[in-house]
């Protein structure tokens, strides 16, 4: 059985996370090197399969219908489009696809099924895959796992009290109601948050012990800097240093030591140096491509050299679990239930949310 400690308080982790940073490196280097190798690092591909458009207020996020960015939408990509990425990424070195599509929530029916229909494609190809839809019901995570689902992403952004500050149109007891909801089924769970929304450590805190008190801890956590995007309520925020990355990124380490820490957005602002920090730090994922979802990262070629420098191997397929068995849609035990499931909308009044939607409305 496993002793990972699953009552943290934010007191305990503000004490981890303000360490002598030489103590921090050490306890959560220490700490990697147990649970993990510490030359291994997992690479997923993230993939837009629909991008833009979103009802929601994210105050990070450029695919908001409500703001006026620069991004390209594009509606649901077809399954033939996404195998040909799929099998781009496989042949790059990536173990793992994640889907994203800007929705709110998933809705039963056509594109739900094409979706579907992906993961059944991408698992056959034996790759792990992973969807990040939006909010989803129990149903919906059963048809998920049933199609050769490998996990799920769903961030909690930041604690509870900031997320207020950051997005109305939904509560916070939804993501974790969502999650809950994959927790039902064998998909593992993947959900972290951003740094650099203009949020203190204590929300820093706050949102790891949200993470770290979910029991079991997700299997995989994304530590996102904000990359604030022009037209989105965050666009001043300055970047967030080196330094608050890798004190982050520490801290996840010591409170969730069998978690894989994902370095995710943000990384383009990062030297190798700063990365390489962060990987003794013990982050083990990383994102590869030269796009996340609609931000730039680094090249994947970039990222092979930055292996081959430090002496990382990209984590072999299926380490963590075995590969999920797929079933035919023609076999499915769970069908389709047209819930119209009703997620929380406090719709509370965001002012910097809603300055970017008036500016938003004036340039369109
Ligand atoms: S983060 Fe997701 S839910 Fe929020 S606006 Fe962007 S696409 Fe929509």
């Amino acid at each position: 059985m496993s002793d990972t400690k699953h009552n943290w308080t934010k007191e305990e982790i503000l004490e981890i996370y303000n360490k002598p940073l030489m103590e921090l490196l050490y306890e959560a280097a220490t700490v990697h090197r147990v649970n993990h190798d510490p030359n291994v690092v997992q690479v997923s591909t993230l993939l837009s399969i629909k991008t833009g458009g979103c009802s929601e207020d994210c105050g990070y996020c450029p695919q908001a219908a409500r703001y006026h960015t620069n991004i390209e939408g594009n509606d649901l990509m077809t399954v033939p489009q996404v195998k040909a990425q799929a099998l781009r990424a496989k042949a790059s070195g990536s173990s793992r696809v994640c889907m994203g599509a800007a929705w709110r929530n998933v809705k039963d029916g056509d594109e739900f099924d094409a979706v579907l229909e992906m993961v059944r494609t991408i698992n056959k190809l034996d790759m792990e895959v992973c969807c990040t839809l939006g909010m989803i019901t129990e149903n919906q995570a059963q048809r998920l796992a049933e199609a050769g689902l490998y996990a799920y992403n769903h961030n909690l952004d930041s604690s509870e009290e900031y997320y207020k500050e950051v997005i109305s149109t939904r509560g916070y007891q939804d993501r974790l109601d969502t999650i809950d909801n994959v927790r039902k089924t064998n998909v593992t769970v993947c959900s972290g948050g951003i740094i650099g929304m203009g949020e203190n450590i204590e929300d820093r805190a706050g949102m790891l012990v949200a993470l770290s008190t979910l029991n079991p801890q997700p299997e995989s956590t994304p530590i996102n800097a904000l990359v604030a995007v022009e037209g989105t309520p965050l666009e001043d925020e300055k970047p967030v240093s080196i330094w608050e990355m890798i004190r982050m990124v520490a801290t996840t380490r010591i409170v969730m030591p069998e978690t894989q820490v994902r370095l995710s957005a943000g990384r383009t602002q990062m030297s190798r140096e700063g990365q390489a920090m962060c990987f003794f730090a013990g982050a083990n994922s990383i994102f590869a491509g030269d796009k996340l979802l609609t931000t730039p990262n680094p090249d994947v070629n970039e990222d092979m050299k930055m292996f081959e420098l430090l002496g990382l191997n990209p984590q072999k397929l299926f380490t963590k679990k075995v590969q999920p068995q797929t079933v035919e849609a023609t076999d499915s035990e769970f069908e389709s239930l047209g819930e119209k499931p009703k997620w929380t909308r406090p719709e509370h009044k965001i002012e910097r949310n809603e300055l970017a939607k008036e500016k938003g409305k004036l340039i369109k």
